[in-house]
């Protein structure tokens, strides 16, 4: 069984967003064949509400998937197809934008704190133009389990999207088979995870320090800061801080162009200018 190494290592860079959104984007800048099939990483934490408060406002999308999963605050939801809604702590949100939406998403703070994960999502040419798509889960459809090591050091896992053996998490995607789990170590225990070696798979340490994979190809990631992973079969997580806590991310490469302007991914510069033209035209 292969452990897969760390490839590189990024800083989350601060980016301001949207109406004036002071967040870090650990990748989405640029060419991101890397991460494919994903686009985008946004840690939306934030502790000064003046950075954050004038929100997303109205804005389209096309050809992507989004998952928000919110952590503290809450970030309040509309979009053009009529459904509106408040995520808070724990929730989760999966946009599928398929042939086009039109969204609002505002973050509030919830005692004085905001903290949250914006994940970009490509979706396959054959879907690009799929029917739009909002759902919403509450913390009690996000399954969890806790694993506890002969020391008594234990890993509390949530399962966000895809399969960990018998725990199946709330966002299923056979097109690009995401794995989105959220990792809660305590200080020397460890997590292990098998998944097909040629996913892309990246970790994300938000919280405290984790030791990703073994022996010489090992790294300690220092939050906030994400490994991207080498192929392999096992990822091996240790926790090197009390309470380090990270999103565990993979996904299966599309392997197909990507053109991008802004909200809208597509595979061709003609179909972003379709859709701009769409969107000017009232068809999203
Ligand atoms: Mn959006």
């Amino acid at each position: 069984m292969s452990i897969r190494p760390v490839k590189r290592l990024i800083k989350a860079k601060p980016t301001l967003e949207g109406a004036g959104v002071h967040l870090r984007r650990a990748f989405g800048f640029g060419n991101t064949t890397d991460f494919d099939p994903f686009l985008l990483l946004d840690d939306f934490r934030n502790d000064i509400p003046a950075e954050y408060m004038a929100g997303f406002p109205w804005h389209p999308h096309r050809g992507i998937e989004t998952i928000t999963y919110v952590l503290a605050g809450t970030v309040e939801h509309g979009d053009s197809m009529g459904n509106h809604g408040t995520i808070g702590a724990g929730d989760l949100q999966w946009m599928t934008a398929g042939r086009g939406i039109i969204h609002s998403e505002m973050p509030e703070q919830q005692a004085g704190r905001m903290r949250g994960f914006q994940l970009w999502i490509n979706l396959p040419a054959r879907d690009k133009m799929t029917a739009p798509r909002y759902q919403e889960f509450s913390p009690e459809r996000i399954p969890a389990f806790e694993v506890t090591d002969a020391r008594g050091g234990s890993a509390r896992v949530k399962v966000i999207a895809g399969r960990i053996s018998d725990t199946i998490g709330p966002i299923v995607q056979p097109a690009t088979e995401p794995l989105y789990l959220d990792v809660a170590l305590d200080a020397g225990a460890g997590f292990e995870v098998d998944l097909p070696a040629t996913h892309t798979a990246f970790v994300y340490v938000f919280d405290g320090t984790m030791r990703v994979g073994t022996g010489p190809a090992a790294a300690n990631i220092a939050a906030p800061e994400l490994a991207v992973l080498g192929p392999g079969e096992r990822i091996v997580l240790e926790g090197r801080a009390a309470d380090s806590r990270a999103i565990l991310v993979a996904g299966r490469p599309l392997g197909e162009p990507v053109a991008r302007h802004g909200p809208f991914v597509m595979n061709t510069r003609a179909e972003i200018m379709q859709a701009f033209e769409d969107l000017r035209a009232g068809r999203f």
